[in-house]
């Protein structure tokens, strides 16, 4: 059991889609739920900020570590859809699952979406029912990624005119489309394998703030903390908890877009000693394996 007022070395706020599961399988290397495992086991708090339903973590991610051996009394936590959702696991299985219906995409709108993939989209994407409060459409494996890429524009294009349809206001990277009040409540994000439609109040950095707040509930202050994304967006975890006084490094294991200039540190495979093509998953290996020897001696 973790005891009341502890202070690890180290907390991780792990992205997953990237650095824990590829983005070309979507599923997790044995080696890195070995790794969590240890992690955790060794009284460093693993927490999850993905964009990814509770559905894709519980079966992608806690199924294994549990079938693997979860210690008892090690609590992992995952904040699904980019902060909206979220539950906390133990090797008993998943606790409770909590939605912010205030955060959720408009039901209607999600139904239109579904019929426009349906008719246009599904040879290189599917609509994904797991999500709760977001709408995401996902390419579909077997479909070569620069193929959905281009076809990603094009649906990106169509969602876009069917929010200005549903009234909705809604900003695309630097493409702004307000609604008839002046106002941007929605976003949509590409990712390089999904497109997501979402609150604008939704976010990495949303994901940053409850995981202080679920440790702060176990009485737990890590000393210091490391994020770990494959994207722009992901700098969001490092840039909350710098801006709120916690020390931070963020490592970033797809660095090709180029590496921002931070008040904190960032970290690549490079600077483990590894090769520019150490990338996704295996740049996250990488690190996991390296704070494990750092917290075990
Ligand atoms: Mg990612």
């Amino acid at each position: 059991m973790t005891s009341p007022e502890t202070s690890p070395v180290l907390a991780l706020l792990l992205d997953v889609d990237g650095p824990v599961a590829s983005p070309v399988t979507r599923d997790v290397q044995p080696g890195i739920i070995a790794d969590l495992l240890a992690l955790a086991a060794a009284g460093v708090p693993v927490i999850f900020n993905t964009g990814r339903s509770d559905t894709f973590i519980r079966e992608q991610v806690m199924e294994p570590m549990i079938a693997a051996g979860m210690p008892a009394g090690t609590v992992i936590h995952a904040i699904c859809e980019k902060g909206a959702v979220w539950f906390s696991y133990t090797a008993e299985g998943p606790g409770t699952v909590h939605v912010d219906r205030e955060l959720a995409i408009p039901q209607a709108f999600g139904d239109d979406v579904r019929r426009l993939v349906a008719e246009d989209y599904s040879a290189h994407m599917f609509y994904d029912e797991t999500k709760r409060a977001m709408v995401s459409v996902e390419q579909h494996i077997a479909v070569a990624n620069p193929d959905y890429r281009a076809e990603q524009e094009l649906f990106d294009a169509d969602a876009m005119n069917l929010m200005a349809r549903h009234g909705l206001g809604v900003v695309r990277l630097d493409h702004h489309v307000p609604d008839s009040d002046d106002q941007i409540d929605f976003r949509v994000d590409p990712t390089i394998i999904s497109t997501d439609i979402e609150s604008v109040r939704l976010g990495k950095d949303l994901g940053a703030s409850r995981a202080v707040e679920f440790l702060a509930a176990q009485g737990i202050t890590p000393q210091a903390w490391r994020t770990v994304g494959d994207s722009r967006t992901d700098y969001a975890m490092a840039d909350w908890l710098h801006h709120n006084d916690h020390a931070v490094k963020h490592v970033d294991v797809r660095p090709a877009d180029g590496i921002p200039v931070k008040p904190y540190e960032v970290l690549t495979a490079a600077d483990l000693g590894l090769g520019e093509d150490v990338i996704h998953d295996d740049a996250g290996a990488a690190f996991l394996r390296h704070w494990l020897a750092v917290v075990t001696g």
